[in-house]
């Protein structure tokens, strides 16, 4: 077959769908940590969903969305973020009318972007996120960043490092954009051809952009700072106050812009280099959004959130050589030695699973030495062996696959003996501490 995967794309699977496992796991479990609960929502939306929230003005919207008309002459497009969606769902079901606030949500799932793929940039990845709604305190902001910094740390990081900025309200954006069109303005003809649609569109994105002569220009560039009025300063200070009370490492960077549109006040980047000394960009983002709920029909509520790539973090994590040992691992590994006794380690592989122990069963009737390296392959920490002549007698053969050990032991005890063995029936953790299998009164 010659049809291959879709650019920008890739298959996760085996170590590494059992790392993305993980890692999930680890992330939503810091999010309950903070208080937060589960979110899911279609992974496509009507496309003016984005247009308005995102932004026309956004690259996103208007270069990297899958839009496509369905069969009822409908709009539709991926998903190119989570954000846009939660808040439209908290709208629809009244949450912000009905809920307690501050709403608190976090969600995992796939996004979509049309994107030159790169290191760390795809067009499918996956976004684990948070969204904070309907904030009153500054220190929601920082408690919200503390999250982001308690993830990175339970993950076994600990070098992460804070962008942050603010962006002000919207005057502050009004006079800094007339700033910034200022100052461009007579370099116009040398900037790319995007910066001079930046200009017209969306000044503040000439910050970010990616070509050399233009970065060195945006360098010296008028800062934001200089624009902040006096609330949004004081709220500023306040973010910066908690974050130092909560020892969250923080640098400012005053040309530190989102590329979504719906951004005010606070906003933040993760960064780290990994072992390897790579920089795959952000590896998480987000800051404040005040006006996205009412923009969509709902409450005027302070918010903010931020998503993590989980495609950079598994790289980062994958170069620091922290993924190594994750496997999809096996407690048991039963072998059957031959057609005659496949239906007694059929039964015997159920009695297995239901005490709760991760059973793999062998029904290939291969050698002894080929099974028990399918066993070893799997990270089996017993094997289970059933030839006939022990079945006759009700008998199965377990072995210690670390230490080889084997002991003959009447089939009605198995379950009550591989308990005992491992102490904690069905629960293993590699990473932890080896337990003593090889342990025997
Ligand atoms: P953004 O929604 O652009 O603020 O992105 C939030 C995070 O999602 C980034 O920090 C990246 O970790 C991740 N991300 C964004 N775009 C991509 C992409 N094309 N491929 C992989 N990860 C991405």
């Amino acid at each position: 077959m010659d049809i291959k995967l879709p650019k920008g794309t890739k298959d996760i699977f085996l170590a590494e769908a059992e790392a993305y496992e993980q890692v999930e796991s680890a992330l939503i479990n810091v999010a309950k940590l903070f208080s937060y609960a589960a979110i899911r929502t279609p992974i496509f939306e009507h496309t003016e969903l984005f247009t308005r929230s995102v932004g026309d003005s956004s690259d996103i919207v208007r270069k990297e969305m899958y839009t496509f008309t369905d069969k009822g002459d409908r709009s539709l497009s991926l998903r190119p973020e989570m954000t846009a969606g939660v808040i439209r769902s908290i709208v629809e079901n009244k949450l912000d009318v009905t809920a307690d606030l501050p709403i608190k949500l976090y969600y995992v799932g796939p996004a979509f972007r049309y994107e030159r793929p790169q290191l760390g940039r795809y067009r499918q990845f996956h976004q684990f996120g948070v969204e904070n709604i309907g904030i009153s305190s500054p220190y929601s902001v920082a408690e919200t960043i503390s999250l982001g910094v308690t993830a990175f740390t339970v993950m076994g990081f600990k070098q992460v490092t804070v962008k942050l900025n603010s962006l002000g309200d919207a005057s502050t954006r009004d006079a800094y954009r007339t700033a910034l069109k200022s100052f461009y303005e007579p370099h116009l003809p040398n900037l790319c051809p995007d910066c001079r649609q930046r200009f017209q569109i969306n000044p503040l994105r000439m910050l970010d952009c990616k070509v050399p002569a233009d970065q060195t220009l945006a360098k010296k560039a008028p800062h934001i700072t200089a624009f902040l009025s006096k609330e949004s300063q004081s709220y500023y200070a306040q973010v910066k106050t908690a974050l130092k009370e909560l020892n969250v490492a923080y640098t400012e960077d005053p040309q530190l812009v989102r590329g979504l549109d719906y951004y005010a006040d606070c906003v933040f980047e993760f960064h780290m280099l990994s072992d390897k000394g790579l920089n795959y960009g952000a590896l998480g983002a987000g800051g404040q959004y005040n006006n996205l709920v009412k923009e969509l029909g709902g409450q005027p509520l302070k918010s903010v959130g931020f998503a993590f790539g989980l495609e950079r973090l598994m790289a980062v994590l994958a170069d620091s050589g922290r993924l190594d040992n994750v496997k999809p691992f096996t407690d048991i590994y039963i072998i059957s030695m031959m057609p005659e006794t496949d239906l007694y380690a059929l039964k015997l592989s159920h009695n297995f699973r239901h005490s709760n122990f991760k059973t793999e069963l062998n029904l290939e009737h291969k050698s002894m030495k080929a099974s028990i390296k399918s066993a070893l392959k799997k990270d089996a920490i017993y094997a289970v062996i059933i030839g006939d002549q022990e079945m006759k007698v009700n008998q199965v053969t377990i072995k210690n696959l670390q230490t080889q050990e084997q002991q003959l032991v009447p089939v009605n005890e198995v379950v009550h003996l591989m308990q005992h063995l491992t102490n904690q029936p069905g629960h293993h953790h590699h990473d932890e501490e080896a337990p003593d299998h090889g342990h025997k009164e």
